[in-house]
C-alpha cells in the first residue's frame, strides 16, 4: 500500500497532511504527486471527489518552496472554473502550506479588485484565479504571466461547459514556453484532448477508473427526514428492515461518535471508525465487525476509504454525502458478488443540494422510501378498513396518502410548531408506479438485527417514535 511518505514529499508537508487527517493517498494522488515533483507535465483524469486538489497542491508547495517572489509576476497559476472551487483550492493551500513561507492570492469575481492588485504588487508564489477575472486584470496591465513556470488547469471539463476554453487558450499563450503544466479533469471530451495536446508537453497521462457505478443488486432509497428524527428513523430501520450487517455513514466524526454511543445504549451491537481513531484501532474495530462481534459499524468517509469492508446487507447514509462520489463509494459496500443489498439515504434539512448532486452523478432519481417498501408486516391503523395493509398493494395507495394527511394533522399537538417548516419536507413525493419494487419477500430466512441484550423487537411492537413514512400504520 502506498503511503504519503512513499511519494517523495518533504517532512513538513507530510506533517501537514497528517494533521489534515489523511492516512493514505487516493489513487490519483499516488500517481500525480511523484510526477509533479519530477517536474513533468501531467494529464490527470479522475472523477469528482477523488482528491485531485491535493494531487497538485501538495507537490506544488514543495516545488515552490525555494524561489523568490517578484512584484506583478506570480510564480505559479491555478485556474479554476468557479469562485467556489477557487476558494476551496485556496483553503487547501492554507492548510497544507502552513509550514511554508508561500504567498497566495485569490483572483475571483465578486471581490474588490484593489486588494487583489495590492497582493500582486507585493508578489505572490501562487495565484489562484477564475479565467474571467484574470483576463480582466491582464488586460489592464496589472499582472504579467511570463514568470509563471507552473500552471494548473483544474476541472477542465467544467471550464469547457462554462465556455472558458478561449480564455484559457488566451492565457496559456501568454505563459512562458518553459514551464510545467498540469491539467485535471473528470472526463476528457474532444476539446479538452485538443487543449491538452496544444499546451502540455509530453505529459504523463493518468486515468483513474470510475468509481464503481451503482449496481442493480442494490435497492436504494432516500428518506426525507427532519434532522431530529434521523436517529429514531435509523433505529426503526435497523430493527425492522431485516438488517444482517450494516454500515452507517455520517459526514462528521462527531456524529459518528455520538451515534455509536446512542446505538450501543439502545442495545445495538455497534462500533465506530473515523479519522480521530488511529489505524491500528480502526483495523481492530473492523475485525470485530468481520467476526460478527458487532454487526453495525458507524463510519466517516475518510476512515472508510480504502478499508476493505465488503458484503454488508445494508448501508445507511445518516447524512447525504457532500461529495456525490462518496455516495457511490458508500453504497458500493453492499450488493457485492451477486448478493442483494439495501441502501438508505437520509435527506435532512439542508441536504437538498447534496441529494441533487448525487442524483446528477448517478443519472437517476432515487426512490423515496414509502410504506410499500417496508419489509415487515405493519400493524393496522385502528381507523382503517379490515383489509390488511399489504405492502405494494397498489389500490391502497390513494387512501394511504389521504390517511397520512389526517394523521399529520392529529400529531400536530405541539402548539408552536411552524406548519410551513413541517409540510415542506415531511411529505415524500410518491414515486411513479414503474419504479422497482423491492422484489418478493425473498428473505424468508429469519435475519434480524443482532442485538447485544435482547431479541429483535417483533414487527410493529416498536414503541419509540414512529418514522414519518409510517405515520398511518402506527397510531
Ligand atoms: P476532486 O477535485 O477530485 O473532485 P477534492 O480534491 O475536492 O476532489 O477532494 C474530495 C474530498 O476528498 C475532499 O473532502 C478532500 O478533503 C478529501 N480527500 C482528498 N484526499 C484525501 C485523502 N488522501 N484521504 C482522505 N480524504 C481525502
Ligand atoms: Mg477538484
Amino acid at each position: 500500500m502506498t503511503t504519503f511518505a512513499d511519494l517523495g514529499l518533504s517532512p513538513e508537508l507530510l506533517k501537514a497532511v497528517e494533521e489534515a487527517g489523511y492516512t493514505e493517498p487516493t489513487p490519483i494522488q499516488a500517481e500525480a504527486i511523484p510526477a509533479v515533483l519530477m517536474m513533468k507535465d501531467v494529464l490527470g483524469i479522475a472523477q469528482t471527489g477523488t482528491g485531485k486538489t491535493a494531487s497538485f497542491v501538495l507537490p506544488m508547495i514543495d516545488v515552490l518552496a525555494n524561489g523568490r517572489r517578484r512584484a506583478l509576476m506570480p510564480r505559479s497559476l491555478i485556474l479554476e472554473p468557479t469562485r467556489e472551487l477557487a476558494a476551496q483550492v485556496a483553503e487547501n493551500f492554507e492548510k497544507y502550506g502552513a509550514n511554508h513561507d508561500l504567498k497566495m492570492a485569490l483572483l475571483i469575481g465578486g471581490v474588490q479588485m484593489g486588494e487583489q492588485v495590492k497582493a500582486l504588487n507585493d508578489g505572490v508564489d501562487v495565484l489562484i484565479a477564475t479565467p474571467g477575472r484574470l483576463m480582466d486584470l491582464f488586460e489592464r496591465g496589472k499582472i504579467m504571466l511570463n514568470a509563471c513556470e507552473l500552471v494548473v488547469i483544474d476541472e477542465a471539463d467544467r471550464m469547457l461547459d462554462m465556455g472558458f476554453i478561449p480564455d484559457i487558450e488566451f492565457i496559456c499563450d501568454k505563459l512562458p514556453d518553459k514551464r510545467q503544466t498540469l491539467l485535471f479533469s473528470a472526463t476528457m471530451p474532444a476539446p479538452i484532448e485538443k487543449l491538452a495536446k496544444k499546451f502540455l508537453d509530453n505529459p504523463k497521462r493518468m486515468e483513474v477508473s470510475r468509481a464503481a457505478s451503482t449496481n442493480e443488486n442494490i435497492t436504494a432509497f432516500k428518506i426525507p427526514v427532519k434532522n431530529r428524527e434521523k436517529r429514531s428513523t435509523l433505529e426503526w430501520l435497523l430493527r425492522n428492515d431485516l438488517v444482517d450487517t450494516a454500515i452507517v455513514f455520517s459526514n462528521r466524526k462527531t456524529t459518528v461518535r455520538e451515534l455509536n454511543k446512542t446505538l450501543q445504549r439502545n442495545g445495538f451491537a455497534s462500533g465506530e471508525i473515523h479519522g480521530d481513531i488511529d489505524q491500528a484501532q480502526r483495523n481492530a474495530e473492523l475485525q470485530r465487525f468481520k467476526d460478527g462481534e458487532i454487526n453495525i459499524l458507524v463510519a466517516s468517509d475518510v476512515a472508510a476509504r480504502g478499508l476493505d469492508i465488503k458484503g454488508v446487507s445494508h448501508v445507511f447514509n445518516y447524512d447525504t454525502p457532500w461529495h456525490p462520489d462518496d455516495y457511490v463509494h458508500r453504497i458500493g459496500r453492499t450488493g457485492r458478488a451477486g448478493a442483494k443489498g439495501r441502501a438508505f439515504t437520509f435527506v435532512g434539512e439542508g441536504d437538498e443540494e447534496a441529494i441533487d448532486n448525487v442524483e446528477k452523478l448517478t443519472g437517476a432519481k432515487i426512490a423515496v422510501f414509502g410504506k410499500k417498501d417496508v419489509r415487515v408486516e405493519l400493524p393496522k391503523a385502528e381507523d382503517k378498513p379490515a383489509t390488511p395493509a399489504k405492502r405494494g398493494q397498489p389500490d391502497r395507495e390513494e387512501q394511504d396518502q389521504h390517511g397520512e394527511d389526517e394523521v399529520a394533522e392529529d400529531r400536530e399537538e405541539k402548539p408552536r410548531r411552524s406548519r410551513k417548516a413541517d409540510t415542506s419536507d415531511a411529505k415524500p413525493e410518491r414515486k411513479p408506479r414503474s419504479d422497482k419494487r423491492d422484489s418478493k419477500p425473498s428473505d424468508s430466512r429469519p435475519r434480524h438485527s443482532r442485538r447485544q441484550d435482547e431479541a429483535p423487537v417483533p414487527a410493529g411492537e416498536w414503541n419509540g417514535p414512529k418514522p414519518e413514512f409510517l405515520s398511518v400504520g402506527f397510531k
